[in-house]
């Protein structure tokens, strides 16, 4: 018997292997094996089985199994396969992004060794000190104690529990160390939870669906605090009462300790948690007890899509518009939400799209009757929507004389009021680090990454200078201008460290604290901060993306937004999208609970259609003006994308290999325009150059996306890769959300 085997590369070829003998009733397609490849042993597929090989060289044989139980069902072998075709990789690179290489079911976690004294009766023997006073002490316990508790009685509890297990007088057992997996999962009051009639009848939906074994994708398009946690929460429980299981993708970090927090108060150890802040040994331990069926429930990032549960009855994909479910890199550069509805598809699953603001792409799909709709259009119970002051800093300015600002005067005022009320007020800014920028008075030069086209961040902590895209960090901040010599440099713009600074300063009674990507280095900071803001023992917090969203803090009821402005003129088709999207959340932690709240929102560009309908909270508005200049220019949802980008440090040799592909672009099907070549938005990233292609397909013409994806396969098999030279890399990306 032969098995084709397939690696985690760049490359499409496969491989043969001899089954030895002892392994034939265990080998099929989609199991993990050993085996040798040159002088390594490499991890690999099975993708098929034979009984005759055509290979005519030497054929090796399998070495062994990565797993000692079955993880992949047919659904996840079908999903890897659609992985594969639909995002153009290797079926080697897709299993891996399924089923992470340094996992597997042979997972074994460290040990720690417990004693516990043996009733003997009539013991002669004669004891040493150290053996009679640590065997005296286990006697007066009925439990079995960790070896390792005892050396405050002896030096070396192991050699003298050892010698009291060979007499016989005690029993030693090992026993597994479990993660800790409340650490991510803060504590959430328990309140009685009736769903209200709207709350019901979208539960109904799910039930209904899970019931009918049917696949149903669902947009629940529910205003932030309408109660949408609350009916995921109860569909879980029905889904786990008929015997299936549930993933719950969430976009953010952030929110997993309160989401957790809730879901373990309903369902207890029955959850598990998949994020980037695992330990290793978390993690191994986690996958291998989701693959061996002890977890219901699997809350995580969007990698979770993959958790090798049996049986998923309900995917719920949280804040489905964030961008943080596409994968950049590596290759599989999927999509979580359109992996969800295909996993979804094939499980026969209820996939729930949910979001006060939903992607264009779900809500143009509802307006074309592809999802079930659900609109949940008021908060819950007494609570109202935020009162919206809009700020305009350049008449703030004008007024104040004070240029570059951080806080108006209205502001300052609304966090005053608050406070004294004992109330809390979150500050939203999307910048982190000190100062943005370090800049030459005289002649205008910036201090860059020499990596990247990118402007370094001034860190006031360790004062340092650093790249937000590689991490290049400048430990010594320059004296003078590298380009006119000159002395006079100034750190300008705002990040949320000066934020909290200033703020620090003019409230110095109150506790402030910042929840960004510098601050929570660790996941325990995190659930910690989050738990202080929840118990009110943090006045004030500042935060990036990280708190704009799905939190739920009953006594915030002041969102101030520092600049509404960042990222509005990013040249990116979503950019607008994205600004609403976040001002919108961001305002929408205030004022969810008994005490109505207001939202502050300073802005330069207050005329803006994004930020005004942002500052209205128009949801319906901005979406109708946003849908028009897509389809005016033909952009997503109106169109397919993919993009062809060409990394490399030479730029000459790189325009030449560009043109080189756009050259056999010839006469592409009608419905297809191809843009470019041209240098990318962030020209150089880590010493490489970057230009891009972008094939755009009218969906009016090609509904599905097949005939771009039969035209791009076309011209792959012409193998533009040949034109790529091996200093290059060629990077192709189905359904890019970014062009930057
Ligand atoms: P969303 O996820 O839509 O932003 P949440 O599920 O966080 O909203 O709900 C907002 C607040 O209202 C939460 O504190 C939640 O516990 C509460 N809530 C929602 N529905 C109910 C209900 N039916 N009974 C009691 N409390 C509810
Ligand atoms: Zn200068
Ligand atoms: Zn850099």
């Amino acid at each position: 018997m032969f098995a084709e085997v397939s690696f985690p590369i760049s490359s499409y070829q496969t491989f043969s292997y001899k089954v030895p003998e002892h392994l034939t009733s265990q080998i099929t397609v989609g199991i993990r094996v050993k085996v040798p490849l040159g002088n390594r042993k490499v991890n690999g597929i099975v993708v098929g089985i034979s009984n005759s090989s055509s290979f005519k060289g030497k054929i090796r044989e399998i070495h062994d199994l990565i797993d000692d139980q079955q993880v992949l069902n047919d659904n996840l072998w079908s999903l890897i396969k659609w992985l594969s075709k639909y995002y153009n990789s290797p079926l080697g690179l897709a299993a891996k992004a399924v089923l992470p290489s340094n996992l597997s079911t042979k997972y074994k976690p460290k040990v720690e060794v417990l004693v516990k004294a043996l009733a003997v009766k009539d013991f002669n023997d004669s004891l040493g000190r150290a053996q009679k006073t640590v065997y005296d002490h286990l006697k007066s316990f009925d439990d079995s104690l960790p070896v390792k508790a005892l050396s405050d009685f002896c030096s070396n509890p192991k050699d003298i529990c050892n010698k009291l297990a060979e007499k016989g007088l005690v029993s030693l057992l090992d026993r597994p160390i479990i993660p800790d997996l409340s650490e991510f999962a803060f504590n959430t009051k328990n309140k009685k939870i009736v769903l209200t009639q709207e709350q019901n009848v979208a539960l109904d939906k799910m039930v209904s669906c899970m019931d009918e074994n049917k696949f149903n994708p669902i947009l629940l398009h529910g205003v932030t605090g309408s109660g949408k946690t609350e009916i995921y929460i109860e569909a879980a429980r029905h889904a786990i009462k008929i015997n299936k299981t549930v993933i719950m993708l969430l976009p953010e970090i952030s929110l997993t300790p309160q989401i957790a927090g809730r879901f373990r108060s309903a369902f207890g150890n029955d959850v598990a948690l998949w994020h980037s802040k695992l330990s290793q040994g978390a993690r191994a331990w986690t996958w291998k007890e989701i693959c061996g069926g002890k977890f219901k429930v699997v809350i995580g990032a969007r990698s979770a899509i993959f958790a090798p549960l049996k049986n998923v009855g309900l995917i719920v994909v949280d804040e489905e518009q964030e961008s943080s479910y596409k994968q950049e890199s590596p290759n599989p550069r999927y999509h979580a939400r359109d992996v969800a509805l295909m996993r979804g598809k094939l499980d026969n699953a209820s996939v729930v799209l949910a979001s006060a603001t939903p992607s264009m792409e779900s809500y143009y799909n509802y307006l074309n009757g592809k999802y079930e709709y659900i609109h949940l259009k008021e908060r819950f119970g007494s609570a109202k929507y935020p009162k919206v002051h809009v700020v305009d800093m350049i008449k703030e300015s004008e007024e104040t004389e004070l240029y570059g600002n951080i806080f108006s005067r209205l502001l300052l005022e609304k966090i005053e009021d608050r406070l004294s009320k004992k109330e809390q007020v979150i500050l939203f800014h999307n910048r982190r680090g000190f100062a943005p920028i370090l800049r030459c008075e005289d002649c205008g030069e910036i201090t860059m990454c020499p990596h990247c086209n990118i402007a370094l961040t001034y860190h006031k902590s360790g004062k340092y200078l650093q790249c937000h895209f590689c991490n290049h960090t400048k430990k010594s901040i320059p004296s003078k201008c590298s380009s006119c010599q000159s002395y006079n440099l100034n750190l300008s713009g705002t990040g949320t460290q000066k934020v909290e600074d200033e703020l620090s300063n003019k409230f110095p009674d109150s506790i402030v604290k910042r929840l960004d990507a510098d601050s929570v280095r660790s996941g325990i900071n995190l659930t910690k901060t989050l738990q202080e803001f929840y118990d009110k023992k943090i006045d004030i917090l500042i935060g990036t993306q990280m708190i704009a969203k799905g939190l739920d803090f009953a006594n915030t009821t002041l969102v101030g937004i520092i600049n509404g402005d960042t990222g509005l003129f990013l040249p990116d088709f979503r950019s607008g999208e994205k600004v609403f999207q976040l001002i919108y959340q961001a305002a929408g932690r205030s004022g969810r609970g008994e005490i109505p709240g207001e939202v502050v929102i300073q802005t330069y560009s207050p005329e803006n259609p994004v930020i005004k309908c942002a500052t209205e909270l128009n949801v319906e508005k901005y979406y109708n003006i946003c849908l028009e200049e897509r389809k005016a220019l033909l952009y997503p949802p109106f169109s397919w994308l993919v993009k062809v980008e060409i990394r490399g440090k030479n730029i000459t040799e790189l325009e030449k290999s560009i043109n080189n592909i756009k050259n056999r672009m010839i006469d592409p099907p009608k419905g297809i325009s191809i843009l470019g070549p041209a240098l990318c938005y962030r020209e150089k990233l880590r010493d490489y150059y970057r230009m891009q292609l972008i094939l755009k397909s009218n969906k009016e013409l090609d509904i599905n996306g097949t005939t771009l994806h039969k035209y791009y396969k076309s011209i792959m098999s012409k193998q533009f890769d040949s034109e790529v030279t091996s200093k290059q890399r060629l990077i192709i990306d189905i359904n890019p959300v970014s062009l930057l």
